[in-house]
């Protein structure tokens, strides 16, 4: 029997379409993908179960392996395997050449480096795109649909040339990219930090070879990253290499061969992971028993932890928060399963931290819940809004001054518009300059482009109205329009505002702004003295240039002599004399003025009875 449908109060009677969307952890080793089903957060598996995609892609004569196949070839065909892409993300061949243990062949394509392997030459965005296309079909054939983009995080202290390069290898799988999120804003989402409380949250990520501190401050529904540290050094294998050590001592054993130590290399992982729960784990090395007992191995890893406390010190230190202020601490890598490093993490902020969630899927997740949300599968107001503007956005007007339209620290999304009007009479285009900065002259801000809106209908100065609107998106990406009404003409442009600006250049920037701060002030303030001594310039211009015939020869000659007096001094920076000259010269024209008005109004009346203008 069929049953009839009915839809709560306020609700449609439409099927609720829920939008497929993922979130991807592009891992340096391990990538994932995670993805809201039936409304839970769940990882993203393949046929056999597996959630992580190894980050290993073999680029081989004519094909193209990614992922846990791609791993054998590490050591059979290691120059045509790439295993650690996202480390070149964004860097140019000088900041790569040098890396130790590359075993690459790279080659210098402009500005770009690529990898020469049996497929061709290759860039790193390239290769990255391999691993997200490998998540991507992945996800469509587990999800049963297309997918509306992907959420993918990236280090908090990515910068922008890395960012762009993670989004133009998203695009090229063919993924639309709902927004890019820092990792450690991921995993603050996974654990519904963003739900809760304002406050100052640490993210602690050990994994296998690094290790990231992030601290995030929340507030206002807004993830802000206040510093970041750690050690691309400092990891898992450098516990497994405590145990390698040991085992050598203990066994008194000498020199051995590759293929023995890569034995010894897995053992000790494994070992080392075995004592995250068990008292003491074994093994046969080269024949001989090694066994090792949980106390030893912590007093061993003691060293190793101690060096993460103080890199987390020290981001507390530049984020000038206490140990105490911080509300949560969030575990991410697979490393802080190491009972030890809850145990002395925990004891540093005097807290029990925050490790319920596996701390090898806890970013992905952290994504795949942004990306539902972003997907639109929840209402509008639940959207989190977890970025701000780094730096305030606007346009050159006059006089070489800046108007800012959108603020630093504004989050975005945002759409801000503002009117503008034309300077001279009869004038048909406007020229817009769009400049990034906290100063007040266009000279001390940085370009970002610049764009005419043309077909303006001639007016006189001051009555065009040009709507200009800055429209910055999730990433920040800039898009401005200009329209003016009367003429109907509009003309648009996008723009990436941060790009190629390092952390050190923006924080100069900012730090700038407040030293230069007074100064600004001052130059502004004379700036438009002196737009002002233009415009009036410019004003008595246009009403002799029409009705000259008014005055006597004498008037125009007083006229001119001011009108040339404040000419001398209009671009000089003495404020106080422009003043007084744009003071004299309306002075001395006040009567032509009103006799302009007069003009003017008798010319309205003509044919009119007075009676008619009363009420
Ligand atoms: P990740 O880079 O986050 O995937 O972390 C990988 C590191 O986590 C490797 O060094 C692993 O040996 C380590 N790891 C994984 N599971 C455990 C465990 N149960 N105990 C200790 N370390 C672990």
């Amino acid at each position: 029997m069929a049953l009839l449908q009915i839809s709560e109060p306020g609700q449609t009677t439409a099927p609720h379409q829920h939008k497929l969307a993922i979130g991807i952890d592009l891992g340096t080793t391990n990538s994932l993908a995670a993805a809201v089903q039936s409304g839970k957060i769940r990882v993203l598996t393949n046929e056999n179960n597996e959630a992580i995609l190894p980050s290993v892609v073999h680029c081989g004569e004519g094909k193209l392996t990614v992922g846990i196949d791609a791993c054998p070839y590490a050591k059979i065909d290691p120059t045509n395997t790439i295993i650690s892409v996202k480390r070149f993300m964004g860097l140019s061949y000088k900041e790569v050449k040098d890396f130790k243990n590359c075993p690459y062949d790279l080659i210098e394509n402009g500005n770009n480096v690529q990898f020469r392997t049996a497929m061709g030459d290759l860039s790193a965005v390239e290769i990255s795109s391999a691993i997200l296309s490998a998540l991507k079909q992945r996800a469509e054939k587990t999800l049963g649909g297309e997918l509306v983009g992907a959420v993918i995080t990236v280090p908090a202290y990515f910068n922008d040339a890395q960012r762009q390069s993670t989004k133009d290898a998203a695009t090229l799988a063919g993924l639309n990219v709902l927004r890019l999120l820092n990792e450690p804003t991921a995993a603050a989402v996974a654990y519904g930090l963003d739900s809760g409380e304002e406050g100052i949250h640490a993210i602690y990520d050990l994994g296998g070879g690094t290790f990231d501190i992030s601290i995030l401050s929340f507030q206002k529904g807004i993830f802000k990253v206040l510093s970041t540290g750690g050690d691309s050094t400092l990891g898992g294998d450098d516990f497994d290499q405590l145990i390698i050590d040991d085992c050598l001592k203990t066994l008194k054993l000498g020199e051995l061969t590759p293929m023995q130590m890569q034995k010894i290399k897995q053992f000790a992982r494994s070992a080392k992971e075995t004592l995250s729960t068990d008292d003491f784990a074994e093994f046969n090395c080269i024949e001989a028993p090694y066994r090792i007992g949980k106390e030893k191995f912590e007093n061993l890893s003691k060293t190793l932890i101690k060096r993460t406390l103080l890199l987390a010190k020290r981001a507390l230190r530049d984020a000038q928060v206490e140990p105490s202020e911080v509300k949560d601490i969030v575990m991410v890598g697979g490393s802080t399963r190491m009972p030890l490093v809850r145990k002395m993490v925990s004891e540093l902020f005097n807290k029990p931290v925050l490790c319920s969630i596996n701390p090898d899927e806890v970013v992905a997740k952290g994504a795949g819940i942004q990306a539902n949300l972003l997907a639109g599968n929840k209402s509008q107001n639940e959207v989190l809004l977890l970025d701000i503007l780094p730096l305030s956005l606007g346009l050159e007007t006059m006089g070489g001054l800046v108007e800012k339209l959108v603020h630093r620290n504004t989050t975005i999304p945002i759409t801000r518009a503002q009117e503008f009007t034309t300077f001279k009479d009869g004038q048909t285009a406007m020229s817009l300059h769009i400049l990034q900065g906290e100063r007040e002259l266009v000279e001390d801000c940085r370009s970002l482009g610049k764009f005419e809106l043309q077909g303006i209908l001639p007016m006189v100065a001051g009555n065009a109205r040009i709507l200009v609107e800055f429209q910055v998106d999730a990433d920040g990406l800039l898009s401005v329009s200009a329209s003016e009404k009367t003429s109907g003409v509009k003309v648009n442009v996008s723009i990436k505002p941060t790009y190629g600006l390092s952390d050190s250049e923006m924080e100069k920037m900012l730090k700038d702004s407040v030293l230069f701060a007074k100064d600004d002030i001052k130059t502004r303030q004379c700036r438009e003295t002196q737009l002002e001594a233009s415009r009036t310039i410019e004003a008595i211009d246009s009403a002799l240039a029409k009705d000259k015939q008014m005055l006597s020869k004498e008037m125009v000659d007083d006229i001119m002599q001011v009108r040339s007096e404040l000419l001398t001094v209009a671009k000089s920076a003495d404020e106080k004399a422009i003043k007084a000259k744009i003071e004299k010269l309306e002075a001395v024209s006040a009567k032509f003025v009103q006799m302009r008005m007069d003009a003017a109004i008798a010319k309205t009346m003509q044919g009119h009875n007075i009676k008619e203008f009363e009420e």
